[in-house]
């Protein structure tokens, strides 16, 4: 049946009424039909049959397939959580469990938060009603301590099992163990690609049950030669496919937000150039650490006749599907955490995908129609420079976190766990190592209570360290505002390029003496006296999304707190306790100025700067305590203290030794010179 457009006449308000259940119905359609054009749908009943057949099934399929969103809700069909039980679903990212709940809570026609929740680190969007439970990896493993069976839960799937990251790859050990004495828990393992037979093997040889995938065609296209500036190449490769090719969404892959922001700027900027000579643009960011309404822009539908760009961390890769996506652009680049064995030095560099990456990559363009991969590198680096799939994050990360964790489970033998891939030998001595430093082990290597109260808190062992010396040194109401402040890793400060001068100069109103944790304690504290006025920020170029989140932040560090029986104290006048508080949770993180202002650690002699952000960059203290490494041309202290070095003689004599710390002099550099010195060594 053929329908044209009538004339519309304007309507009455029960006309329009009309028109919007009309336009619902249609949405619910569209969805309802959506669910059964996904791959995953033809396979429903056998994949509810293989579940019922096996207590533990690894699935494959490629991304898109429908996996994450779909076998919840046909799991929740056939009555798994009919005994008062829950469905677990584990993701990897942030962004991941709350726009995928989000989807499905749609789907399902209820509000998201009831039926179908999510929970993430300082936030849970859960209800005593949450039958559907998304939650990133790291939160799971946290509800092993106050559920040790999982025994709210019927089923638990680990989805994007691929991902490899490091709290999934510790879930795969603990699961595995409870699956064994739990018959009735069904165990779920999701994958995108490949190693579905090695996670067979681990689960003691358990059946693949694969979704074949539908892929069209994608040619890949490389640069002749390579280029010197990809965020460059990326501007200019979308505004190419604007112009020359047909219409068809395009998905760019940068390192983090500040690239995006970045590209987001010089985009706008050179097609508002180029006005009405090309058609509509339009242009969608999305990273961990964007506002959760600004997320759900990447899922709406490209208006006709117009063009969606978005603009995607790695999460686009496999744990996100954009319907629609045609053109694909891969600089090739992705951030990743790198931690060095020997010296203890975490830090966050951008180095190339894996091939394994680059193809998933690539296929993305090919869900909807044929496309086009647009490789920002040359065909000879694919060969010849890429790794064949990337390493695990386990292999290549600091693991206090996770044997605080596992040693307050009561999982005391490290070394046998049972790893899908065990880390190396030196990093889970080097963590033992760092624990006990830090008061949280014994010499046995057991828990202390100190470790205990510290496992409590779900952040890094260097910092519940510092917020439980706050106690010592009664400052815990200050220190609460560090950790959220710092813990609250999108930025504070707003700075926008047209208003760069403005927004720094509001930046180093905000500095006070000691360091950057203090400037940080200074915002907050200044907001607060505004009663939290989003004015205030909007006038003091700081972000007021980021302060809020700070907050949030903030009052669950406080509930913690209380929890562990430390009373909230207060004790602003005094900068020197709270300065000794930071350093008695960072005290691996000292540095030394050395010649030039530039630092070396205290432990390892590692060369390292202060960032031009931060407040101590003219002042250049003598001894400093870092929150942070970044590494961009160099590696730099982000997030800057000062200290004296007699200070981690009190406050960590264990680990370090008089003859270590010994200085001629305790003084600053004369202001001024330092910011010379910098200068020249950097230029
Ligand atoms: P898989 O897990 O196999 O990769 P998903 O279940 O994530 O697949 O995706 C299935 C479909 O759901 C895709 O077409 C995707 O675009 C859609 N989808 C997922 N999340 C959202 C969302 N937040 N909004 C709209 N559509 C979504
Ligand atoms: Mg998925």
């Amino acid at each position: 049946i053929e329908f044209i457009q009538a004339l519309k006449i304007p309507g009455t308000k029960a006309d329009e009424a009309k028109e919007e259940v009309s336009e619902y119905q249609q949405k619910r359609m569209t969805i309802e039909e959506t669910k059964k054009s996904l791959p995953v749908f033809p396979f429903r009943e056998s994949l509810l049959e293989a579940i019922a057949a096996h207590q533990v099934l690894i699935i494959e399929g490629e991304t898109g397939s429908g996996k994450t969103t779909q076998i919840p809700q046909y799991l929740y069909e056939a009555g798994f959580t009919k005994e008062g039980q829950k469905i677990g679903c584990t993701q990897p990212r942030r962004v991941a469990a709350m726009s995928v709940s989000a989807r499905v809570a749609e789907e399902m026609g209820v509000k998201l938060g009831n039926e179908v929740g999510y929970s993430i680190r300082f936030e849970d969007c859960t209800s005593e009603r949450t039958i559907l439970k998304y939650m990133t990896d790291g939160m799971l493993l946290r509800e092993f301590l106050s559920e040790p069976d999982l025994g709210s839960y019927s089923v638990m799937i680990i989805d994007e099992a691929h991902e490899r990251t490091l709290h999934t790859d510790i879930l795969f050990g603990l699961i595995k163990d409870i699956a064994r004495f739990r018959s009735d828990l069904k165990l779920l393992i999701s994958s995108a690609t490949l190693d579905a037979e090695k996670f067979s093997e681990f689960f003691d040889d358990a059946p693949i049950f694969r979704i074949p995938g539908r892929r069209f065609p994608v040619d890949i296209y490389y640069t002749k030669a390579p280029e010197a500036d990809y965020i460059d190449a990326c501007v200019v490769t979308v505004l190419q496919i604007h112009v020359t090719q047909p219409l068809g969404d395009v998905l760019v892959f940068l390192t983090g937000q500040e690239e995006i922001e970045t590209c987001q700027e010089l985009l706008t900027e050179r097609t508002r150039k180029l006005g009405t000579k090309i058609k509509e643009l339009l242009i969608v960011p999305i990273y961990a650490n964007l506002p959760s309404d600004m997320q759900s822009k990447v899922f709406e539908k490209t208006p006709p006749g117009a063009r969606k760009v978005v603009l995607a961390t790695n999460i686009a890769e496999t744990s996100l599907t954009i319907d629609n996506i045609i053109y694909v652009i891969d600089p090739g680049f992705n951030k990743q955490n790198s931690y060095n064995a020997r010296t203890g030095m975490e830090s966050l560099i951008v180095v190339p995908v894996s091939k394994a990456s680059a193809n998933q990559r690539a296929g993305r363009a090919g869900r909807v129609a044929a496309g086009k991969c647009f490789r920002l590198y040359t065909a000879w680096a694919y060969q010849h420079e890429l790794e064949e799939n990337s390493v695990p994050e386990i292999q290549r990360v600091n693991l206090g976190n996770v044997v605080i964790l596992l040693k307050s489970l009561g999982i005391n033998d490290l070394i046998h766990f049972d790893f899908l891939d065990p880390p190396p030998h030196e990093t889970l001595v080097l963590a033992l190592e760092q624990l006990y430093a830090l008061g949280a082990l014994n010499h046995m290597g057991e828990l202390t209570k100190l470790g205990r109260r510290m496992a409590e808190f779900p952040v890094d062992p260097m910092m519940s360290k510092m917020i439980l010396a706050s106690e010592k040194y009664k400052c815990s109401n200050e220190i609460l505002t560090i950790a959220a402040m710092l813990s609250n890793n999108s930025s504070i400060f707003y700075r926008p390029k047209d208003k760069i001068i403005h927004a720094d100069t509001a930046r180093k109103n905000f500095f006070v003496p000691g360091g950057d944790h203090l400037t940080l304690m200074n915002i907050y504290k200044q907001w607060a006296d505004t009663d939290f006025s989003s004015q205030w920020c909007y006038e003091n170029y700081i972000q007021y999304r980021s302060m809020k989140r700070a907050r949030d932040i903030r009052d669950q560090l406080e509930g913690l707190l209380e929890k562990v029986e430390i009373e909230v104290v207060s004790n602003p006048g005094d900068t020197e306790n709270i300065r000794k508080t930071v350093t008695a949770g960072y005290f691996y993180h000292t540095a030394r100025l050395s010649k030039g202002g530039n630092y070396k650690t205290v432990k390892h002699n590692q060369t390292v700067m202060i960032h031009p952000n931060s407040s101590m960059f003219e002042d250049l203290p003598r001894w400093v305590i870092y929150f942070e490494l970044v590494f961009t041309t160099k590696e730099f202290m982000r997030n800057v203290i000062e200290i004296k070095n007699d200070w981690l003689l009190e406050v960590a004599p264990h680990y370090y030794k008089s003859k270590e710390l010994e200085d001629s002099t305790n003084k600053k550099m004369p202001k001024g010179k330092g910011k010379a010195l910098t200068e020249l060594v950097r230029s």
